[in-house]
């Protein structure tokens, strides 16, 4: 008992595996043969109401496993080899100094995460800007919110994930979920669903496969890949016909409706039916469903988003909300549901290429006098606007960037087309990594720079609800491992420019963070590591430290100057890439319940890992029968752009002409060797969801 009591110790923490950020206590014990024990218990905050998922419960696991890196590494003769933390500043000091003098400061690139604290991206932001003066810098939130985003700023002049706090969805008598699979991918929050399912909310969901989140559906559109935005235009043309608007909200809220009348009368149904694999008395029924119901929520996910129309689609859905004055109200409202653990406060403070903290415009000329002032900066030294993630892939094989510094991120496998970016980045001058674990893109670096994990490093994240969370460390950081911050801190003082970076705590860079977005649209200013510790989680906007936001938005006016929300039309947009003779099948992507992005986490807890521990590609019975692919099988699956081999699994409930592949893979199971890198034109995101693929059997299950 003595032994137990003098070795157990007990911790809370925040799961780090998506935007609910579930609260979670876990005691660390010994048992009588000395091997360590863990309890993990779920606790209570305002979203996961005291659930957890199994990711949450084994989160502990890859944050306390051996295969941590303690130490940095460097590569000497093709190698990697620990080295002291002033070797490592030391090379790279010697070779950014070396490439900035030879081909000038756009030649280092920064390539951020959506995981990353507020503090961690919003000094990377910083970094880039004010360290190296750059302006290549992007993330891994590209994949992720960017349409949601584009399309919310555009809609109604601001993007926050959830238009309305998560207590709303209860209110709701009819929800639309729109190429999400919460079940999988954000559990704890189901029974917000249930609940209003029980209340008597007639829910929705689109999405081509069967899933978790499709089993409380009263209405499944089993949508082709890639065609969510000539859905949602059919679903316009019901509530036209039918006259199931809301003339005053369109009034007095909107702009662009009779413009998207006359478009909406020229388009027809049943093509719409024919382009889309949903029939047009479904298409009806979910429109009259939702323009009749008194409140309604719609939810996007990356179903939506991951399109080379994914803005458009996005807006598609807006639409939808406007045309029935559905937003504003409880009950009534939109929300895009963010994927990564701090995908929404990721996008707010200067990680993406056009933007400076609060979502302030990096070529917004007040924008960047009122940052500059704030970082101590003369503005015409700030740099100009860069390029999203995967043109930054571009631009190293352009060799315009040839240093990439990559943080809380691996892009070798996030980003489509990666044999094209594994090329890249071994032809890169120099790659420094900063990680945990040696991932996929950690194995090509140069240096590779050890991190604390999320139950050492102190921060806020910004859940889907757009609400501040504040996670406390509170286990020591192991080895020779440092917080982001120090490691940002430390490189800019080799640099000569630590006077900028003269931090002490995640406190004191999350006060700058405060100051930085006053004024901004994601203003944070009232918010204080205080408030935080007392109160469960804040709502932005907050510009006072009196303020107490219900997290409703739009109530009376849209964030735009005019006060209205702007209607758009949209045109029924084909897939990039359709399938033909050679390549029949279309592959979507997505995720499992057990892992989490591109798995360097997950793979590394033996719990997950034991439950999922490859890749697999669902396809329908008949299809695959077809292509004389039993169950079980290993196939290679290929695409104009390279091929991968994973184990086929029976699906009755898939697309006969549909492919689903997770993507939380590498190497020969890297489903992103084979997805379209084609761009949205407007938020630059990759078309994730929809390429043309064909199918061959390898060996028999
Ligand atoms: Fe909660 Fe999301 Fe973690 Fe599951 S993955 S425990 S839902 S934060």
């Amino acid at each position: 008992t003595e032994l137990k009591e003098r070795e157990k110790s007990i911790f809370d923490t925040q799961c780090p595996f998506c935007s609910v950020q579930c609260k979670m206590q876990v005691v660390e014990d010994t048992d009588q043969n000395r091997r360590k024990t863990y309890t993990v218990i779920a606790k209570p905050n305002a979203a996961s109401e005291g659930r957890l998922c199994i990711k949450g419960m084994n989160a502990y696991q890859h944050a306390l496993t051996a295969e941590r890196i303690l130490r940095p590494m460097a590569r000497v003769d093709g190698q990697l080899v620990p080295v002291t933390w002033e070797e490592a500043y030391e090379r790279i000091k010697a070779k950014f100094s070396e490439l900035c003098n030879r081909y000038g400061s756009d030649s280092i690139g920064v390539y951020g995460g959506g995981s990353l604290t507020n503090e961690s991206g919003y000094l990377l932001g910083k970094f880039a800007r004010v360290a190296l003066q750059t302006k290549y810098i992007d993330y891994n939130g590209r994949f992720c919110m960017s349409a949601a985003a584009s399309a919310g700023n555009k809609t109604f002049g601001m993007d926050r994930g959830l238009t309305n706090p998560l207590s709303d969805i209860a209110l709701a008598k009819c929800i639309i979920l729109a190429g999400t699979n919460i079940a999988e991918c954000q559990p704890t929050l189901m029974p917000y669903f249930t609940r209003a399912k029980e209340n008597g909310a007639y829910i929705i969901v689109i999405d081509p496969r069967e899933t978790g989140t499709t089993a409380i559906a009263d209405l499944h559109l089993k949508v082709k890949p890639g065609m969510d935005a000539a859905l949602a235009n059919g679903m316009q043309k019901v509530l036209l016909e039918e006259g199931l608007l809301d003339k005053k909200f369109l009034t007095d809220r909107t702009v662009g409706f009779e413009e998207l009348r006359a478009h909406l009368q020229q388009l027809d149904l049943e093509e719409i039916a024919e382009l889309t694999g949903v029939p047009s008395e479904s298409i009806r029924k979910a429109a009259n469903a939702y323009g009749k119901s008194s409140t309604g929520m719609i939810f996007t996910a990356r179903g939506v988003e991951q399109q080379t129309d994914g803005y458009m689609a996005v807006r598609s859905f807006l639409n939808l909300v406007l045309m029935t004055g559905k937003i504003g109200k409880p009950g009534s409202g939109y929300g895009a549901v963010t994927g990564q653990g701090n995908g929404q406060g990721g996008r707010e403070h200067g990680q993406k290429a056009d933007q400076l903290p609060g979502y302030r415009m990096i070529d917004n000329p007040d924008h960047r006098a009122y940052v500059a002032g704030v970082w101590g900066i003369d503005p015409r030294d700030l740099p100009g606007k860069g390029v999203s993630a995967y043109e930054m892939m571009e631009k190293v094989h352009q060799e315009e960037i040839r240093a990439l510094f990559v943080m809380g991120s691996n892009p070798l496998v996030s980003n489509p087309n990666a044999d094209f970016v594994e090329e890249g980045l071994k032809k890169l001058d120099f790659l420094v990594v900063a990680d945990m674990f040696l991932s996929e893109t950690a194995r090509l670096a140069d240096l590779i720079l050890p991190v604390s994990a999320y139950i050492e490093n102190e921060g806020t994240l910004t859940n889907m609800e757009g609400r501040v969370l504040l996670r406390e460390a509170n286990r020591p950081v192991p080895g020779e491992a440092k917080h982001d911050w120090q490691i940002l801190s430390g490189i800019a003082d080799q640099l000569g420019k630590g006077k900028y970076f003269d931090f002490g705590s995640s406190e004191e860079i999350f006060n700058e963070l405060r100051l930085a977005s006053k004024g901004g649209i994601a203003d944070y200013y009232g918010i204080t590591y205080d408030r935080l510790r007392k109160e469960e989680g804040i709502y932005w906007p907050c510009p006072t430290v009196e303020d107490k936001s219900t997290g409703r938005l739009f109530e009376s006016s849209f964030a735009h100057s005019s006060g209205k929300a702007e209607i758009v039309c949209v045109e029924n947009h084909l897939p990039d890439e359709p399938t033909n003779e050679q390549y029949p099948l279309t592959l979507t992507t997505g995720r499992v319940l057990t892992h989490y992005l591109t798995g360097v986490q997950t793979r590394r807890s033996h719990t997950l890992a034991a439950r999922d521990f490859e890749s697999f590609v669902e396809i329908h019975p008949r299809t695959a029968r077809k292509l004389g692919i039993k169950d079980a099988s290993l196939v290679r699956l290929e695409s104009r752009r390279g091929d991968i081999v994973v184990r086929s699994r029976y699906r009755a409930d898939i697309r006969e002409d549909t492919v689903f592949v997770p993507m939380h893979w590498g190497d020969i199971q890297n489903v992103n060797k084979i997805t379209n890198p084609a761009l949205d034109p407007t938020c630059r995101m990759p078309g994730f969801k929809s390429c043309a693929v064909r199918m061959t059997m390898l060996y028999p299950g």
